[in-house]
């Protein structure tokens, strides 16, 4: 691989700074993950994405003519690494902007983009996943949400579970069942549904983070116009299968270098009798062995990227990185509480709690990440057969 950047590249490095810098006190800052919505804080994320989308930066990954700005692999990167360096991130407000955007652009119909697209960059209309049931997760081709045929409309039974933002959402992507008779993965189609339609209830759930991040969607006889079927009927499982590649090439870096030094920082203040943690040989040796894990994953996405650059198949890094970024981000949680003792036990926003209770919250919410996107044991399967040649579970 090449470490250096093109003039093009180091230009768009230049002209994104240039604008996050006059436009920061519009930005929202690197949110603690799965945590709970603070009053006002999804309106300001809004206003965040909608002026990104003014500069023309909130959806950089789409083609021009969509409203992009067709970026290069190492363009996302930079993009990444200005906003991170700015100390913000692109908001997250739905999933219309990662995930339904590009599915559209791949598989609607010239009208379904016209319809939908526009609405999603200034964010006027959220989007919510609705994939997972109560008994189809892993298995998600098992689903179990039926939609029949009534003239112009298909008639939408079920319930959807785990459902992100939907309690934010004026719309949901939704996997169906249209063929009951048809092999598993055949009978299953793709629709667009508005979230005001009568007969949707959307119930909350609350992690153990304590957040309302998710929630069950109910669907009862739920009519839905077949202008909204994306890809044919009985073939979305195509089309449910462009998505989640979407949601698999998100990265997977999750800041763990920021978390590392943050974990520095916390073991110089921790008190161990008259000296600090930091002071300990085996504290800094843990803390070293999370730098050179680190390291390893960041050489690893490179690999991956090197692979992109080359236009070669995905291969099992992108697996690997799953696994062991979730694994590494939990083990540095769950050290920084051995570090903490009882001031562990201290919720986020505790008056008492060092660095805002932050950390107790972190090892809460890094459970999340080992189970979305393709769990973990699954990421286990696909190397154990894929790289390992281990026979089939
Ligand atoms: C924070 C968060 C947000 C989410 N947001 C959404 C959303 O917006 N929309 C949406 O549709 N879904 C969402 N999900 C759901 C997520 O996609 C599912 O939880 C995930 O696919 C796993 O499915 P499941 O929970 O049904 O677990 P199951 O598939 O029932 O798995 C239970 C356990 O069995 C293991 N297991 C299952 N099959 C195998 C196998 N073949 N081999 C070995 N082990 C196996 C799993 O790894 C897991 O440990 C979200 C999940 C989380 C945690």
């Amino acid at each position: 691989m090449d470490f250096n950047y093109t003039a093009e590249d180091e230009a768009f490095r230049a002209e994104f700074r240039a604008w996050l810098h006059k436009n920061l006190q519009y930005a929202t800052p690197i949110r603690e993950p799965l945590a709970d919505e603070e009053a006002g804080d999804w309106e300001a994320r809004i206003r965040w994405h909608r002026k990104l989308n003014e500069g023309g930066w909130v959806a950089i990954n789409w083609p021009k003519e969509y409203g992009g700005r067709g970026a290069s692999i190492l363009q996302n990167i930079i993009y990444h690494e200005e906003l991170e360096r700015a100390g913000t991130e692109l908001p997250f407000t739905g999933f219309g902007i990662p995930l339904l955007g590009p599915t559209l652009i791949h598989w609607g119909t010239p009208e379904q983009k016209r319809r939908f697209l526009p609405k999603i960059l200034t964010a006027e209309e959220i989007w919510c996943q609705g994939y997972s049931e109560p008994n189809a997760g892993s298995d998600l081709a098992a689903l179990q949400t039926r939609a029949v045929e009534d003239g112009d409309y298909f008639i939408v039974n079920g319930s959807k579970i785990w459902t992100s933002a939907a309690h934010h959402a004026d719309w949901i992507f939704l996997l169906v069942r249209t063929d009951p008779e048809a092999p598993k993965h055949k009978g299953i189609s793709y629709l667009l549904v508005d979230m005001k339609t009568p007969g949707i209830t959307v119930r909350p759930l609350v992690q153990m983070t304590g957040a309302h991040g998710f929630n069950q969607v109910f669907f009862e006889d739920v009519r839905v116009p077949k202008q909204n079927l994306v890809g044919a009927k009985n073939e979305g499982w195509q089309v449910a299968l462009t998505t989640l590649m979407f949601e698999r090439s998100t990265g997977h870096d999750r800041g763990l270098a920021k978390q590392i030094a943050e974990l520095v920082q916390l073991a110089r203040r921790v008190r161990y009798g008259s000296t600090t943690a930091w002071e300990s040989s085996a504290v800094r040796q843990q803390i070293a062995q999370f730098v050179l894990d680190a390291e390893a994953l960041k050489y690893t996405s490179y690999r991956q990227l090197t692979r992109q650059l080359k236009g070669l198949p995905p291969g099992p890094e992108g697996s690997m990185l799953k696994l062991c970024s979730t694994e590494l981000a939990l083990r540095i949680a769950a050290f920084a509480l051995e570090l903490l003792g009882t001031y562990g036990q201290l919720a986020r926003n505790s008056p008492f709690a060092l660095d805002g209770g932050k950390w107790s919250q972190r090892m809460l919410a890094a459970r999340g990440p080992t189970i979305y996107a393709g769990t973990n044991q699954i990421q286990h399967n696909i190397i154990g057969e894929r790289v390992l040649g281990l026979p089939k579970g």
